[in-house]
């Protein structure tokens, strides 16, 4: 049976980051980073503004490609792995179709039956998961691998790829100690 690889969307595949500061910076009149906006800077009733723009439909239809390299090695992981994409849109329910067809667009190869938009990715019973978020690899009951970004810096508790060359070299490692076997 062909192993499981579950793909968090935000940060991992598409750069939600960069639009929501120039989103939430346009809207404020402000100049914050992503660390000041997302940890605590604004008022409750900023943080409830923000969020009602990220939550619009189309917010999340034209994000960039958070790394070039993600189409090719998900293209060639998929010939050897089950590829599920795991986004814990449930913060966001106005993004799923917009989630959708982002997929669907970049991505044409991924089954789209193996889309899970979910909360807590407990519920992801794959063999692997590439996420950025710290908390949800902890929930996940296979193999965590934490995507490297600036907002999981210092973390050990987890093998840490750096980008999707990153993760192509994670896996033919895997696959190097499988053949030893
Ligand atoms: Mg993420």
């Amino acid at each position: 049976m062909r192993k499981s690889i579950a793909v968090d969307m935000d940060q991992v595949l598409a750069n939600f980051i960069d639009k929501a500061v120039a989103a939430s910076n346009a809207h404020f009149g402000e100049q914050l980073s992503a660390y000041e906006i997302f940890r605590g800077e604004h008022s409750e009733e900023k943080r409830q503004q923000f969020w009602q723009i990220i939550n619009e439909p189309d917010f999340f239809r034209d994000l960039a490609l958070l790394d070039e390299d993600a189409y090719d090695v998900l293209k060639e992981l998929n010939e050897t792995y089950d590829i599920y994409i795991a986004t814990a849109a449930m913060d966001v329910p106005g993004s799923f179709l917009a989630k959708y067809d982002w997929l669907r667009e970049h991505f044409p190869f991924l089954n789209p039956q193996y889309f899970i938009f979910c909360g807590n990715k407990k519920v992801v019973n794959a063999d692997y998961l590439i996420d950025d978020t710290v908390q949800q690899l902890r929930n996940f009951t296979g193999q965590g691998i934490l995507f490297d970004q600036p907002s999981n810096q210092g973390d050990t508790e987890f093998p840490r790829v750096h980008g999707w060359k990153g993760v192509r070299d994670y896996f033919a490692n895997v696959e190097a100690h499988v053949n030893v076997k």
